[in-house]
C-alpha cells in the first residue's frame, strides 16, 4: 500500500524529530498534541533544527521551505485519524497511550496503519485494544530522529505482513536502516542500553563515583561517544525509570530494579535536559553535574 499521508500524535523530543524526517523524505505530516505550547514549540524547533541543517549545508533551502509546507499542526485528534500512517509518539505510560488509540479508533480510516514509538510496551497488548491488530506495529526511532540511522520495527503477535512491509518502505525512504525485534519489554536497543544506563545511577547512588566521574570512566574508558548520565539526561530521566519499570514488570526478574535515585530525580521533576536540571544542571552556560 502507498502511503503519503503520516498523522504523529505527541509533539515532544520524539514527535518533533519523526515529523523532521518524514516532512523532509516527502510525506505529509499533521503534528498533534494535547498541550498547544508543545505543538508550537515543536513547529519552531523543526524549522530552527532545518535551518542549522541548510546553513551547515546537509540538505537545500528548497527542501527545507518544501518540509515545512507539508508540515501542520493540529489539536484535533479527527485529523490524525484521516490519514495512510499513524505514529503515536506521546509519553511514556500505557494508560496515556490506550486513550490515544481509543479516541484515534472513530476517526480512522479502512487502511490507516497504527504504530507506536514506545521505547518499551508491549505492541500486542496496545494492538489487542484496537479494531486492527493487524495493521498495529512498533515503529520505534532513536534520539535524536534526524541524526540516528536506526529503526527498530517490532511485530505484534497479529502484525501482518503487509503492514510491516509498508512501514519498512517508509524506513527505506527515510534512507534509514531497520532492525527487526521481537515483542519482548524494551524490544533490542534499551533492552541492553536502560539498564546500563540504570548501573550507572547505582554507581552514583552508592558513591562508587560522581557525575563527572563515572561519565568520563565510560567515554575514555568504554569508547562511549557520551557518558551513561549524559545519556540519561539526554533520553529523559522519566523515559528512563518507566522503561525500567516495563522490564521489571515484563520480565519479573530483581536485576531490572529500577535506582532510588532515579526514582527520586523523577519525583523532584529533573528529568533531564527537557526540564534543565537532571544529572547535570542545563541553566547556565555549561552543564554543572548535580551530584
Ligand atoms: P516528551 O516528554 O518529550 O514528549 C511527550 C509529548 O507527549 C509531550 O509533548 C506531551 O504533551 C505529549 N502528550 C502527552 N499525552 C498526550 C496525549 N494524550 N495526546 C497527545 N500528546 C500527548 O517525550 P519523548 O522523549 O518525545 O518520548 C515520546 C515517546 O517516544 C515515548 O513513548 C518514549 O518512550 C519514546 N522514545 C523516546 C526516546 C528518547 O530518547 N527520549 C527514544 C525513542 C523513543
Amino acid at each position: 500500500m502507498d502511503i503519503s499521508k503520516i498523522g504523529v500524535v505527541g509533539a515532544g523530543q520524539m514527535g518533533n524529530g519523526i515529523a523532521h524526517v518524514m516532512a523532509l523524505a516527502g510525506y505529509e505530516v499533521r503534528l498533534s498534541d494535547v498541550s498547544p505550547e508543545a505543538l508550537d514549540k515543536a513547529m519552531t524547533l523543526i524549522a530552527a533544527n532545518m535551518d542549522r541543517q541548510v546553513s551547515r549545508g546537509k540538505i537545500a533551502q528548497e527542501d527545507r521551505d518544501g518540509a515545512l509546507s507539508r508540515i501542520s499542526s493540529t489539536l484535533d485528534i479527527a485529523e490524525i485519524g484521516q490519514t495512510d500512517l499513524v505514529i503515536e509518539a506521546a509519553t511514556e505510560q500505557e494508560t496515556v497511550k490506550q486513550k490515544i488509540f481509543d479516541s484515534l479508533a472513530p476517526h480512522l480510516l479502512p487502511h490507516t496503519i497504527l504504530t507506536s514509538n514506545t521505547s518499551s510496551i508491549s505492541i500486542t497488548r496496545l494492538a489487542s485494544r484496537t479494531d486492527r491488530p493487524e495493521k498495529f506495529l512498533g515503529f520505534h526511532f532513536m534520539n535524536p530522529v534526524p541524526v540516528m540511522q536506526l529503526v527498530e520495527l517490532i511485530r505484534g503477535i497479529a502484525t501482518d505482513q503487509e503492514t510491516y512491509q509498508a512501514c519498512m518502505k517508509v524506513v527505506e525512504n527515510l534512507g534509514k536502516t531497520a532492525a527487526s525485534a521481537e515483542d519482548f519489554p524494551a524490544f533490542i536497543v534499551n533492552r541492553i542500553l536502560v539498564p546500563m544506563i540504570n548501573e550507572a545511577v547505582y554507581t552514583l547512588y552508592e558513591g562508587v563515583g560522581n557525575v563527572r566521574s563515572i561519565d568520563m570512566a565510560m567515554k575514555l574508558g568504554a569508547n562511549h561517544p557520551m557518558g551513561p548520565l549524559e545519556l540519561a539526561d539526554f533520553i529523559g530521566l522519566d523515559t528512563c525509570l518507566a522503561i525500567m519499570n516495563v522490564l521489571h514488570d515484563g520480565l519479573a526478574d530483581t536485576k531490572y530494579r529500577p535506582c532510588p535515585l532515579l526514582t527520586k530525580y523523577v519525583e523532584a521533576g529533573w528529568l533531564g535536559r527537557k526540564t534543565k536540571r537532571g544529572f547535570y544542571d542545563y541553566r547556565g552556560e555549561e552543564p554543572v553535574p548535580t551530584r
